[in-house]
């Protein structure tokens, strides 16, 4: 096998550890209890140990293959599937995820039988659509019936409580109205049952400003968070709220330099399309000195997703296996062999850590 150094993606596990102690704290004093979402960092078990180090109470994800990487490298708190499950998946559900996700009624009859012949019980959280319009039941008369149903008729499962994500597809926002409307469908559910739900799941990285703000329907008491614990840059860039109570460096990109050379900024010769396609506008900016890196949109995803730590440094470009940096002002003196380091965000964070010649490193 090839043994490379660089691409490398270098992980500070005590940082995330104290990023996930810090929002546990933080959720704490409201009753709210966080399941640690790993699918961010690709399940990397490693890291999903710190979550459950830094004190979540289940861990999640959207894929299978995460959880059971979990489970194998002994964690031993309970794992919730986030993703409604495929019809095609579900032995594998049962046979791994103490807690799911649901939103389909002929799913959950499925889920029951097969709970049944795997002589187990699941826990299901339905899922309501408050207009981010992804996954969830958008009638809620209907939800409320099938909540029902879940609790006097299938008996291998166990109606776990009632959940919502918001800001995914949708991008709306989790306020405290949105928020209690879930309670409502809750204490619908629950004048219905004649007990209290186990989980009223208000969302995820985007919900966490209710906590911040003081403003969180009371009965809220579960949160799934990724971003918010692994990189907490989005609330920070995209909200304005102030994340310095979290390490927000505990990833870092680093690359290596393969080609430093002046050369005209603008190309040369008949301009058609790029390597993915497209025809970028090209600015003219003279001669300029530049950098190639050895890494590229394969690895990363989007030149936009990635941010230089040096000063004055840029990036230009890139194509699949290249990333182009304009280094005329940079501070340093950069050479073949340098290596150039970059923060990242969710969008390239769950590229990176998923692509098999990345290095994943930690410190
Ligand atoms: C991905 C996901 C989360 C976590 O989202 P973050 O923004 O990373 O906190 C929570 N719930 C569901 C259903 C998800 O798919």
């Amino acid at each position: 096998m090839v043994k490379q150094i660089y691409p490398r993606v270098e992980i500070n596990l005590q940082y995330l550890k104290e990023n996930v102690a810090a929002v546990v704290e933080k959720c704490k004093p409201f009753g709210i209890d966080i399941a640690g979402v790993i699918k961010g960092t690709t399940g990397i078990p490693e890291c999903a140990k710190m979550f459950a180090e830094g004190g979540a109470k289940l861990i999640a994800s959207s894929r299978l293959e995460q959880i059971e990487d979990a489970i194998d490298c002994g964690i031993d708190l309970p794992m919730l599937l986030l993703r409604v499950p495929m019809l095609s998946e579900l032995p594998e559900v049962v046979r791994l995820c103490d807690v799911s996700l649901n939103s389909e009624v002929s799913v959950l009859k499925a889920l029951n039988e097969e709970a049944a012949k795997q002589n187990k019980m699941h826990k299901v959280i339905l899922m309501a659509d408050l207009g981010d319009l992804r996954e969830g039941f958008w009638d809620k008369d209907e939800m409320v019936d099938v909540a029902v149903m879940v609790e006097n008729e299938l008996k291998n499962l166990e109606l776990g409580g009632v959940g919502t994500n918001l800001g995914c597809y949708g991008s709306i926002e989790a306020t405290a109205d949105k928020l209690d409307e879930l309670v409502a469908i809750a204490e619908r559910i629950e004048g219905k049952i004649g007990r209290q739900l186990e989980y009223i799941s208000g969302g995820a990285t985007t919900s966490l400003p209710r906590i911040i703000n003081h403003d969180m329907p009371k009965r809220i008491n579960l949160l799934r968070v990724g971003e918010g614990i692994l990189l907490a840059r989005d609330l920070d860039v995209f909200y304005g709220y102030d994340m310095s109570w979290m390490h927000q460096d505990t990833y870092t990109l680093k690359a290596e330099v393969i080609e430093v050379k002046d050369k005209p900024s603008h190309p040369v010769g008949k301009i058609s399309i790029d390597a993915f396609g497209h025809t970028p506008e090209y600015v003219d900016r003279g001669i300029r000195k530049r950098a190639l890196l050895g890494i590229g949109k394969v690895d990363y995803g989007s030149i936009d997703e990635i941010f230089p730590k040096d000063k004055g440094v840029e990036v230009i470009g890139a194509s699949s296996d290249h990333t182009i940096l304009d280094i005329e002002d940079a501070e340093r003196d950069l050479k073949p062999g340098d290596i150039v380091s970059f923060g990242i965000n969710y969008a390239s964070i769950v590229y990176l850590t998923n692509c098999k010649n990345v290095q994943i490193v930690f410190v």
